[in-house]
């Protein structure tokens, strides 16, 4: 499985025990003591990210999941103006996150998004739906685009790899 994001470490000389783990800037910060041995390191930043991508696992892990989220976005978010033919997760997308063609209606989405939260996930969605309507990304694109929950967040999780298809 590919990796969806960087893991930085920060030795930090005012923690005595704890490891914490965020998600900064795309990347995966984990703080640490800075005594740790680097065995006790490994061992550390092992679990706390482990623990991070449970927690930010997307739900939906099969291709009919996939078509359920696509028809439920395309309701709530799009005014039901999307045309929701194939939805589907696939392996080769190099460097994209989802594309779409435009005259079938047929949207791919990357599968290293299945390790991502729902609303990063969710926002790839609606922004491959839009293209069935508006294939451009012209200002009234993003005008339903953005209506995503927490699309900025996204935009924002995603900004390290950012080439939308
Ligand atoms: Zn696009």
């Amino acid at each position: 499985m590919q990796e969806m994001l960087d893991i930085e470490v920060i030795r930090s000389a005012k923690r005595t025990k704890t490891v914490q783990a965020r998600i900064v800037d795309g990347k995966i910060q984990v703080r640490i003591p800075a005594r740790m041995s680097k065995a006790e390191e490994e061992k550390a930043v092992g679990e706390i990210v482990e623990k991070l991508r449970r927690r930010n696992r997307s739900s939906a892990s099969s291709d009919s999941d996939l078509l359920e989220r696509a028809h439920r976005l395309n309701k709530s978010v799009l005014d039901s103006k999307a045309r929701v033919e194939s939805v589907r997760w696939v392996s080769n997308q190099t460097g994209r996150w989802g594309s779409c063609t435009v005259a079938t209606a047929e949207i791919r989405i990357s599968d290293r998004l299945r390790n991502v939260p729902d609303y990063v996930l969710d926002a790839v969605l609606v922004h491959e739906l839009t293209h069935t309507f508006i294939p451009g990304h012209s200002a009234e694109f993003w005008e339903w685009a953005d209506k995503t929950p927490l699309a900025e967040r996204a935009k924002g999780y995603l900004e390290a790899y950012q080439r939308w298809g």
